[in-house]
This record gives C-alpha cells, sequence and structure tokens, in this order.
C-alpha cells in the first residue's frame, strides 16, 4: 500500500481500487479441503496472494483451516511472521547462505534443493544450537529447482546424516498438471514415487510428501500425496481453460474504478497516444482512471472490454499509464458511475481469464500485475 494512502479515509482514496472478498476465499479453500480429503492443505500466498494482499489474505486462510502457507521468498515469510501469524510457513524459492539464520530465527521452512544448500542449512543450525526445518526438493522434469530425481539418492543420503535438520518433507513440482494431456504429469508423479521408494526400501518414515498444485489437485486426485498446495484456485480462478473444473470455485477479486469524465468524440478526431482509433460517426467516450501504471495491461489497448451499467464497452486507443478511454458509442453513462474491470456486474462478468486472453498472457500474471497503486479494500 502507498504510504499516502494512511492520510486518507475509505471513501476518498482513489476510485480505482480492488474488493476482495475474504469469505469467498474461505469458501474456495473449503471447496479444495472436501476435494483432496484426508492431504493438508498448504494454502500458498506468494506475490502478494497473487495480487489479492499478502497479509489479509494469508490471515484469512488460517482463520478458514489452512494446515501451512507457502510463499516464495524469504521476505514475505517474514511479513506474515510479523504480522504474529504463527502457522508453519514453506518457502519454495531458493536461499542465499546469508539467508539461512534469519529463516531459522523466524521458525520458517527451508527448501533444500542440493546437498551444499542442505550443508550450509545443518552448519547453520548447529553454531546456533537448534534443528532447521527442512523440505527436500526433487526436480522430477520442470528443470527449475531441485535435485534431478536419477540423482535424488544421495541428497535423500545427506538428509539422513544432517544432525541439526529436520526433514519434515519431500516435494516436487508440476510442469504442465493443468493441461489436456497429463502424459509428462503421469510420468513425472512415477518418477517421485521413485524417489519415495528410497524410504520404504530402508524402512524409514516418510516425510510428507506433496507435488500437487492447482492444475494436479483438479486433474490427478492420486497425486494429493501427504499435502496439496493451491495457489490459483484460492482465488476461484482456474488454472487455464483445458483444465477439467471438478472442484466449484468463484472469483474474490473485483478491480473496479469509475467514470472520471464524459465527452463526444467525434468522427476525425483519435484518441489517445499514438491515434490509433478514430469512429466514423459521433460516439460517447468516457475516461476512466487506472492504467499500465497500476497494472493494466498496455497490450489491452483497443483490446480489452470494461464493464459499465452491466454492459460490455470497448477501450479505445491506447491504454495511458494513468487513465484509459472508453467507447459507448451511443450507450448512456454518467460521471461517478462504476466501472469494473475485472469480476461481476449487473449479469455481466470480465474474468481474469478474458484479460488474458486480450493481453496475450495468463490470469496468473493479470492477478499478480496489480500493483501497489491499487488499494485494497476487503469486504
Ligand atoms: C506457485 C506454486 C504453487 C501454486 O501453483 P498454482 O498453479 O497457482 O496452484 C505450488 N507449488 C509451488 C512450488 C509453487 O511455486
Amino acid at each position: 500500500m502507498l504510504p499516502v494512502a494512511s492520510a486518507l479515509s475509505n471513501e476518498s482514496i482513489r476510485p480505482t481500487r480492488v474488493e476482495v472478498d475474504l469469505g469467498q476465499l474461505g469458501r474456495n479453500l473449503q471447496a479444495i479441503r472436501q476435494h483432496v480429503g484426508a492431504a493438508k492443505v498448504m494454502a500458498v500466498v506468494k506475490a502478494n496472494a497473487y495480487g489479492h494482499g499478502l497479509v489479509p489474505v494469508a490471515l484469512e486462510m488460517v482463520n478458514a483451516g489452512a494446515d501451512s502457507l507457502g510463499v516464495a521468498l524469504l521476505e514475505e515469510a517474514v511479513i506474515l511472521r510479523e504480522a504474529g501469524i504463527t502457522a508453519p510457513i514453506l518457502v519454495f524459492g531458493g536461499i542465499a547462505e546469508t539467508q539461512i539464520p534469519i529463516f531459522i530465527r523466524n521458525d520458517l521452512t527451508l527448501t533444500a534443493p542440493s546437498i551444499d544448500k542442505l550443508n550450509l542449512i545443518d552448519n547453520a543450525a548447529a553454531a546456533m544450537g537448534v534443528t532447521a526445518r527442512v523440505h527436500l526438493k526433487i526436480d522430477t522434469g520442470m528443470e527449475r529447482l531441485g535435485i534431478h530425481y536419477y540423482s535424488a539418492d544421495k541428497l535423500l543420503e545427506a538428509s539422513l546424516k544432517a544432525r541439526h535438520v529436520q526433514v519434515e518433507g519431500i516435494y516436487s513440482h508440476f510442469a504442465n498438471a493443468d493441461s489436456a494431456d497429463l502424459t509428462h504429469a503421469r510420468e513425472q508423479l512415477s518418477r517421485f514415487h521413485e524417489v519415495l521408494s528410497f524410504y520404504e526400501k530402508r524402512s524409514l518414515p516418510l516425510p510428507q510428501r506433496h507435488i500437487a498444485n492447482s492444475g494436479a489437485i483438479l486433474q490427478l486426485p492420486e497425486s494429493h500425496l501427504d499435502l496439496v498446495r493451491p495457489g490459483i484456485m484460492l482465488y476461484g480462478v482456474y488454472p487455464s481453460r483445458k483444465c477439467a473444473c471438478t472442484v466449484s470455485i468463484q472469483p474474490a477479486l473485483t478491480w473496479k474504478s469509475h467514470v472520471a469524465y464524459f465527452k463526444v468524440v467525434q468522427p476525425g478526431h483519435p484518441v489517445s497516444y499514438g491515434s490509433t482509433w478514430q469512429s466514423d460517426h459521433p460516439v460517447r467516450v468516457v475516461t476512466v482512471p487506472v492504467g499500465y501504471g497500476d497494472g493494466y495491461f498496455r497490450a489491452l489497448s483497443n483490446k480489452g472490454e470494461v464493464l459499465i451499467r452491466g454492459q460490455r464497452h470497448p477501450i479505445a486507443g491506447r491504454v495511458c499509464m494513468d487513465q484509459i478511454m472508453v467507447n459507448l458509442d451511443w450507450g448512456t453513462a454518467y460521471y461517478r458511475d462504476e466501472v469494473v474491470l475485472l469480476g461481476k456486474q449487473g449479469g455481466a462478468e470480465i474474468s481474469a481469464d478474458d484479460l488474458a486472453d486480450w493481453a496475450g498472457t495468463i490470469s496468473y500474471e493479470v492477478l499478480t500485475n496489480i500493483n501497489s497503486r491499487v488499494p485494497r479494500v476487503y469486504v
């Protein structure tokens, strides 16, 4: 949130805002919990809770019964601890050596993706006279972070010898669990099981095993294992249009603004930078105070639509940094009428997938791109 916003009351903050329905987030979590049965649920709240606001969403998730939280960065986890959240927090991302004592002091769970990192964690914990909580990360086909499944035995061996490390979990991540073709996802799951047989062969107790993101929660029930890691689904958005909708969820976020200015634009008078759009007849055009400086993609220029009075209307001309113009044609709108950029109005809806399709990206980027200049209001 911008520092200046604290000087303004809720009524006087800018009309461009994101409203988040916390109750709906809780219902989405419940729907996932019911679907996965006995598996624990780690609520993924990285990237400002997919744009919904890190701390308020994390608090809601914990209250709604999430067993743990997942974030990408140490910074995100520390903010949650400073907000008083005591639930287990796993940090997915890679770690720098200098960060390890901060992880340990804040009682955060570290990801160990290699023997080197595991040893660094073990040494740091030994020096502090404590035991560090760790989840081992296995790469089964994403080629991102983690030891390759075909060399993983060495990391598991090393973890048995690390005296100041408690291996609470072992995990992997799918590259294609949201697609229609699940061949690669099934291959990854079977590679993960191969790695896990290490414990069975030695009659050792298994750490918590997890691999399922939203796509796998929806499409691969056999991958739920001991714990699932939903991200985008918590926010009521399916991971892709190709994914089976086996759990009923609803979006919790509405991005709205209002009509700031109204005019009639004559033919031969192009609108906005670059003069890329003009009408062949007089049209009513309204100006709305949102732009790419808020994270409303410039790629939506002459492509995107907004809702005014329950009707879809197209963006006219280029998206500016702070404003857009909307062509009403001969429709009606008045100063201060609500404009919905993302979400429902009347019977109409613009989804994160609509915005993503127009801008040539995915819903994840639409949501995480709404930046801190847009105040979040919780309802
Ligand atoms: C982001 C992330 C998730 C959540 O993915 P969704 O597709 O949003 O459900 C799960 N696990 C890891 C390791 C992640 O980085």
